[in-house]
């Protein structure tokens, strides 16, 4: 993957913007990459997406975080989350309590709007979400 799109991708997150991309095939691929993660095309065009999606389920990892940048937000809610434009990702959940009562609310009233909710860790924006 060209350094720009990585580079592009952190910079528009930092300002709170979702960049994706579009193929003349009708899939988006997000995070971008160099090529449509349908169909291989590399003619592809960046795209703002809506941050706006549902919630599918969320949970809590019992592991330490998969990074240590993450180390000083955990614990943090993580959820699967399906975009408006269709493109399923995984993300923190923002303002979720993750006793497991409060999981369990979560669990029984999903699909919840959620909305893209950035966070910064060690210097570099992650993606997350809020309910709305
Ligand atoms: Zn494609």
């Amino acid at each position: 993957m060209p350094e720009s799109i990585i580079k592009g991708y952190y910079e528009n997150l930092r300002k709170g913007k979702l960049i994706g991309n579009k193929c003349k095939c009708g899939g988006y691929t997000f995070p971008p990459t160099a090529a449509c993660e349908h169909c291989g095309n590399s003619e592809t065009e960046a795209i703002e997406l809506s941050g706006e999606g549902a919630l599918l389920f969320v949970s809590h990892s019992m592991a330490p975080p998969p990074n240590p940048r993450f180390n000083k937000i955990a614990p943090y809610a993580y959820g699967h989350v399906c975009l408006e434009e269709g493109i399923y990702v995984q993300a923190i959940i923002n303002g979720i309590d993750i006793e497991p009562e409060s999981l369990m609310k979560y669990y029984e009233k999903c699909p919840v709007k959620v909305r893209a909710d950035i966070i910064e860790a060690e210097g570099l924006p992650v993606l997350a979400f809020k309910i709305v």
